[in-house]
């Protein structure tokens, strides 16, 4: 089978690789879409990969091919998505089902092979059973809409509140509309990309904000009557990012920090003084949660793409095989043409 393995930093090749097999308690799945994640540029091109060589893709979804010993044969033919993170179930984390917090844990796409693939295999724990008649490229989404959901429910967002999000790309959109299904009154989508702006104008979103063009705290108090975001996400990872959602922030609003950093973070004193007399909140959010009571995350995004609720197939901006994805890595890097969501389909 053919693979898109990293081999270096910055270094993308084609390998030729046998399928391999699957163990007790696994499943060969063939994979039919796999999605670039932002933080698969970085990976690839500035900070590494945990070892090389390794195969990137961490959203992913495909049909199950084959099954290990100890599996149902009758899941053969399946549609699911996966939960990339691979527990140790031995830490305090995983007993509680604290998945993402597992201190010991393995990962498809970063700590062991990813989906940029054609097969992977899978431990059934990690399986989320598709409808049949389920959009098998969508779902692929399932991963950064559980992840936007995490952050959203992070927030304990309030029917009404308003919601101020900063990086307009996949998942600040999918944050945007589950704020929507939550009850938000406004929310506003902040970007320095003007394409990302249009793309979100595009799509309906009615308060969209360049702030390269555009003071976006004035802005957002012009819109809430002085008040600013009683929810405010940020989700670029760089200094004026954060500086600008704490300055969004409503008096004892809360921040919810969920970007990658891309920087040392510096806050400036006027901000760190302003967000101290609000008595706002600040809390981090990362990754989502799997199969725990009462919300399994992933089941509920799934569930909500699959229904429809959730829109997330007109995030996809790119559709290439996977001999066309190695050339998106440099797109993506060099920002020389407009993408959201790129996705790797396998016929
Ligand atoms: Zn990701
Ligand atoms: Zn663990």
């Amino acid at each position: 089978m053919e693979v898109l393995a990293l081999t270096a930093l910055g270094q993308l090749e084609y390998q030729d690789r046998s399928i391999p097999n699957p163990n007790a308690q696994e499943v060969l799945v063939k994979i039919k879409a796999a999605g670039i994640c932002g933080s698969d540029i970085p990976r690839t091109f500035t900070t590494g990969a945990y070892h090389f060589p390794l195969v990137l893709g961490h959203e992913f979804s495909g049909v199950i091919e084959k099954v290990g010993d100890g599996v149902d044969s009758s899941i053969i033919g399946k549609k699911v998505a996966i939960f990339p993170l691979i527990p140790c179930n031995k830490c305090t984390f995983c007993a509680e089902k604290y998945y993402a917090r597992c201190t010991n844990y393995s990962y498809f796409g970063s700590r062991r092979d990813g989906a940029f693939s054609e097969y992977v295999v899978v431990p059934t724990f990690n399986l989320i059973f598709l409808e049949d008649d389920a959009d098998v490229v969508a779902s692929a989404m399932i991963e950064p809409a559980a992840v936007a959901l995490h952050a959203i429910r992070n927030a304990h967002l309030d029917l009404n509140d308003n919601v101020v999000i900063y990086g307009a790309g996949p998942i600040g959109i999918m944050i945007a509309r589950w704020a929507y299904l939550y009850g938000a009154n406004k929310v506003f989508l902040i970007d320095i990309d003007q394409r990302k702006i249009d793309f979100c104008s595009s799509l309906g979103f009615k308060y969209v904000c360049n702030s390269k063009t555009e003071d976006p705290i004035k802005w957002i108090m012009e819109h809430t009557n002085g008040i600013g975001g009683n929810v405010c996400i940020e989700g670029t990872g760089f200094s004026d990012g954060i500086n600008n959602t704490l300055m969004s922030c409503a008096i004892m609003g809360k921040v919810i920090i969920l970007g990658n950093p891309h920087e040392n973070i510096t806050i400036t004193r006027k901000t760190y003084d302003s967000f101290m007399r609000k008595e706002a909140t600040l809390k981090g959010t990362f990754n989502s949660v799997y199969k725990k009571y009462p919300h399994d995350e992933w089941s509920e995004a799934a569930q909500a793409i699959y229904e429809g609720r959730l829109k997330v197939d007109d995030l996809i901006s790119h559709k290439v095989n996977l001999k066309k994805l190695k050339d998106m890595f440099y797109i993506i890097k060099e920002g020389k043409e407009f993408t959201c969501k790129v996705m790797c389909v396998n016929n």
